[in-house]
């Protein structure tokens, strides 16, 4: 699920961001892992992801966390940690280098098909990431060109790539 940017354009609905998204999904994550015991949720996100959205820092999860611990009394300590929170996404995905199978069965297309569609903006930051981080991707996706909308000198030096840049380039969804 994607909360942080429109639907993409091939998508049949409506194209707008969910308001509360994360919320809602952490909300709904969160419940159905108590249902099964569980209390500690990772997210991975980084800070590429939701750039100057409120819900998409470690502050808003530490209070949500409360929120659910106090709506839930008898079920105590729900976390949700966001270990690679302070990481750009090309180096949270370096996490997969020695794993590149892992890596393809990973998700962050924001179309609703099958397979991932590999040029909307998600798959764009995926596999710049993927391909800073050194990783092999061997994704499926149905477009297996793309157009990366970094300069070179972005791609040599990628500590330098403003965060969240690639989602607000021309070649991003709306
Ligand atoms: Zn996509």
């Amino acid at each position: 699920m994607h909360g942080s940017q429109r639907i993409a354009d091939e998508s049949p609905y409506i194209k707008q961001r969910l308001p509360f998204s994360m919320s809602i999904i952490l909300s709904l994550t969160s419940s159905i892992a108590l249902h099964r015991g569980i209390n500690k949720i990772l997210w991975g996100n980084t800070s590429d992801d939701g750039v100057e959205k409120f819900e998409y820092t470690t502050k808003f999860s530490v209070g949500f966390s409360k929120i659910l611990n106090e709506s839930e009394p008898d079920k105590k300590d729900i976390e949700i940690i966001m270990p690679i929170a302070n990481k750009r996404k090309w180096e949270g995905f370096m996490e997969f280098k020695d794993n590149p199978a892992l890596f393809s069965l990973t998700w962050s297309c924001i179309t609703e098909r099958q397979t991932q569609c590999g040029k909307c903006g998600a798959c764009i930051a995926r596999r710049l990431a993927a391909k800073l981080g050194g990783i092999e991707d061997t994704t499926k996706y149905r477009s297996k060109e793309f157009d990366n909308p970094l300069s070179i000198k972005q791609m040599n030096n990628p500590k330098n790539i403003p965060l969240g840049s690639v989602f607000k380039s021309p070649r991003g969804p709306e």
